[in-house]
């Protein structure tokens, strides 16, 4: 993820989910600026932000523990926002996020944008589709969302090739649904882990696994 020296995810006021297994990371926060992530699994920690959102680990504008930062901050990228179409819940990585330009030379690559966009629209503006509120909460959530499930989209560039709309339908929200757990699937597989089904959303965090 090119940075460089931006630094506003770790200064826009987010809680930094730290998992249990990483221990190296644990062992360099103190342990006071911890603490335990309500309904997640027994000792996942947060860390939290000072007053001014800033994250504590942050000092003199630089990581004090980049060597060993959690898993949270290595996966966040803002760059998701860009390519879903939609703006970040934080001003500051909005504003960064407005500033990537990407290129689709192909017209494969554009019917992805596409895709991944009308994704992104069809999530935010029909919830209602989705049973037991299961649509992602936040901007983040649904720009992640989207990339996992575009191809269920790519059915759709015909009709949201103007407008980058698809209509309300169940049927879309099921074919959503069922793209993303096997996404997830895949990716357990790939990574060794068992099946967790991940369209799993709290409304009450601003994290999904991976991002802050
Ligand atoms: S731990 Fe480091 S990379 Fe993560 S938010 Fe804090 S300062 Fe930023």
């Amino acid at each position: 993820m090119p940075c460089g020296e931006c630094t506003a995810c770790c200064t826009s006021s987010y809680f930094v989910h730290i998992g249990p297994q990483e221990t190296e990371t644990l062992a360099r926060i103190p342990s006071d600026l911890l603490f335990a992530a309500p309904g997640l699994p027994e000792g996942t920690m947060l860390l939290g932000y000072d007053e001014n959102g800033h994250c504590p680990m942050l000092i003199e504008a630089k990581c004090s523990i980049y060597e060993y930062r959690p898993l949270t901050c290595r996966m966040y990228d803002c760059r998701v926002f860009a390519a879903a179409g939609i703006a970040a819940d934080r001003a500051l990585i909005a504003q960064r996020a407005r500033r990537w330009e990407f290129s689709y030379p192909a017209k494969d690559d554009r019917d992805q944008r596409s895709a991944v966009r009308a994704a992104a629209r069809f999530l935010q503006e029909h919830a209602e589709c989705f049973p037991g509120g299961a649509v992602p909460g936040n901007p983040a959530q649904v720009a992640i969302l989207a990339i996992k499930v575009y191809d269920v989209f790519l059915r759709y560039n015909g009709e949201s090739g103007k407008t980058g709309r698809v209509s309300a339908d169940p049927e879309v929200a099921k074919a959503v649904m069922e793209a993303s757990e096997k996404f997830e699937a895949r990716r357990d597989t790939h990574h060794g882990r068992p099946h967790a089904p991940q369209l799993h959303i709290s409304p009450n965090h601003t994290e999904v696994e991976g991002f802050r």
